[in-house]
């Protein structure tokens, strides 16, 4: 079994010096770099069958297909999903934002009455509920704040406790029997915290309500099952889970799929189209997938997926738990707080943390200037900041590549930046 070790020469973007030190890399919950078989996979496309899937007679566009296809039914394993064609329940998008505005407009269309009888489940009529919580990230908060808005629904959210983690334990109250959607994440991306999701979901399909999971920041991260879960739909981009960049995936519970009706209108969707009446839109997931897709990425994302499957998510946990036993030191430093879980329970290797008295951006560019990459910033999720009384942090998030010796050095070099700065 190939250790951790080998596994990170596996990164050749590793291999490399910033200001003259040894690039370390924690900045994984932006984006994660990409093992050398998930770059040659986009080339060897390019390479060997490029050509337009689902259309053409010929042979290239044949094998492209089948290529396409493959990925989504390794997507579809790694997350616990229905793999068998006609069955399928993996929709291709192009990222995480763009599968969760994929499933608001949906939602929105629905309550426009579009879709049919079959499409009512996911109406929304004024006075209706959407529950979210403050944890999420924009992308969670401003589809579904935006669907409240055109629909007179009402948004809602789940409160976060001292540590952020979202407040499961209110299910009941929050969700009530006018809640139609709630959409909470899977694993915060300031926080690191993996949220009790099994009471929330519990209590949604009690009410009827369909649930929408942000699986951004568990899938590249842990073992995640939808059908056991008992998701409706989940979201996901691919490259932050060692795939490439411009395209992610949107899980749909089979059933749920084939009631929804489209959100993007084009090419590659419709069985047939007419002048002067209604299109007869195809089967899922093309339904959804309107214009040419992202081919290459998929077929190299699907590269990606069997890649951490070799691995064994299992595997991964344990190593990355390693790693955040060594992020969480950074709260022992004077004068620094991590906002987020301070014990290594239900939390991933995503820890953010506040230095008194000195701003993010210099915290960012005194560690950068060691070769540590981190984030600095809102991480496009203010409401978690302020419930913190931060308006900005710094980030550490570690990924399949890092060593302990990474956490420690990040920790050595937090350790000087009070000093540095001259705060007392
Ligand atoms: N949700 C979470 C929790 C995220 O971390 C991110 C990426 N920062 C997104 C959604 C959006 O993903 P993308 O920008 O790849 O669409």
């Amino acid at each position: 079994m190939t250790d951790f070790a080998t596994i990170r020469k596996e990164f050749p973007i590793l291999d490399q010096r910033i200001h003259g030190h040894p690039l370390v890399y924690l900045d994984s919950a932006a984006t994660a770099q990409k093992p050398q078989c998930v770059i040659d996979a986009e080339a060897e496309f390019y390479r060997t069958i490029n050509a337009g899937v689902h259309r053409g007679a010929h042979e290239l566009a044949a094998r492209s297909t089948m290529a396409f296809e493959e990925a989504r039914a390794k997507m579809a394993r790694l997350v616990g999903a229905n793999a068998t064609e006609g069955g399928e329940e993996i929709v291709v998008t192009s990222g995480a934002t763009a599968g969760l505005n994929l499933l608001a407009t949906a939602f929105g269309n629905a309550s426009l009455g579009r879709g049919g009888a079959a499409a009512k489940r996911f109406a929304l009529k004024p006075g209706d509920e959407i529950v979210v919580s403050k944890a999420e990230h924009h992308s969670v908060l401003l589809p579904f704040q935006e669907l409240a808005a055109r629909t007179g629904a009402i948004l809602k959210w789940f409160d976060l406790d001292d540590e952020g983690r979202i407040r499961s334990d209110s299910a009941d109250e929050v969700i009530t029997e006018r809640t139609r959607i709630v959409a909470v994440t899977h694993v915060g991306n300031t926080t690191g915290a993996i949220t009790d999701i099994a009471p929330i979901i519990r209590r949604a399909h009690e009410v009827g309500a369909v649930f929408v999971l942000d699986a951004c920041q568990s899938v590249p991260h842990l073992k995640v099952d939808f059908h056991a879960l008992d998701v409706d739909f989940a979201a996901w981009s691919a490259h932050k889970m060692y795939g490439p960049t411009g395209v992610g995936f949107l899980y749909g519970r089979r059933d749920l799929l084939e009631a929804l009706p489209p959100a993007n209108f084009g090419g590659s969707m419709v069985e047939l189209a007419w002048m002067d009446q209604e299109a007869q839109y195809m089967e899922p997931p093309a339904r959804f997938e309107a214009g040419t897709q992202p081919v290459a990425q998929v077929v190299a994302a699907g590269v990606a997926a069997d890649w951490l499957m070799n691995i064994g998510m299992e595997r991964l946990e344990a190593h990355e738990k390693t790693l955040t036993d060594e992020l969480l030191k950074l709260g022992d430093i004077e004068g620094v707080r991590i906002l987020g879980p301070r014990d290594n329970e239900h939390r991933i290797g995503t820890v953010a943390f506040e230095v008194d008295g000195v701003h993010p951006h210099d915290v960012g560019q005194f560690i950068d200037a060691q070769g540590i990459a981190i984030r600095v910033g809102h991480h496009c999720a203010q409401p978690v900041h302020r419930h913190f009384g931060v308006y900005a942090s710094n980030r550490a998030s570690s990924g399949v590549y890092n060593a302990v010796e990474d956490a420690q050095a990040l920790v050595e070099a937090v350790k000087q930046v009070r000093p540095f700065f001259g705060v007392k």
